[in-house]
């Protein structure tokens, strides 16, 4: 049986596009709406010769309310189901009070949770990511689900935590 790495997060910060940015394929369905997303999906993966399985969670009412519920209910699955989980947070919006709950949520966790902010396409929005620091979940690792920048790096510390 192989490890599992459950990646969450609020809707449209970038889940997908790191997800096959991890699969070198692109198999997770990208949304430019939010709240049209595929429910939980598993993905087999490999990297430095080292399989596990990847899921891709997300898949929810596009309400505030619906979504709040949503992804509580997602942070508790990854908490049962993963051995590792990404939280992912849009490096350009910063954390967000839905960030902040589902971070709250997920510091209770007993597996290693590992914080991703995303979009950062380049240097210049680097600075920005030190401000997630208070959600908790010790250092936030700057990458880029669309060009790729920092995604190696990301995955040999998830990795390192399985
Ligand atoms: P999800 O709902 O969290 O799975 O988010 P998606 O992967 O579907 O992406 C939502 C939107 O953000 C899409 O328009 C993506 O093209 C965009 N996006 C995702 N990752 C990046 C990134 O690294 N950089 C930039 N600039 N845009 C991104
Ligand atoms: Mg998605």
């Amino acid at each position: 049986v192989q490890p599992v790495l459950a990646v969450v997060g609020r809707p449209n910060v970038g889940k997908s596009t790191l997800v096959n940015r991890i699969l070198g394929r692109r198999e997770a369905v990208v949304q430019d709406v939010s709240g049209v997303t595929r429910d939980r999906v598993a993905y087999d993966a490999l990297w430095n010769g080292r399989r596990f399985t990847l899921l891709d969670t997300g898949g929810w009412e596009p309400d505030a309310k619906g979504m709040q519920a949503a992804i509580a209910a997602q942070a508790e699955t990854a908490m049962r189901t993963a051995d590792v989980i990404l939280l992912v947070v849009d490096g350009q919006v910063g954390a967000t009070a839905v960030d902040e709950a589902v971070a709250r949520t997920l510091r209770r966790s007993d597996r290693p949770v590992i914080l991703a902010a995303t979009k950062i396409d380049d240097s210049r929005g680097e600075g920005e990511v030190a401000s997630l620091w208070r959600l908790g979940l010790g250092e936030p690792h700057p990458v880029s689900g669309l060009h790729g920048r920092g995604s190696g790096d990301l995955l040999d510390i998830v990795l390192d935590a399985m």
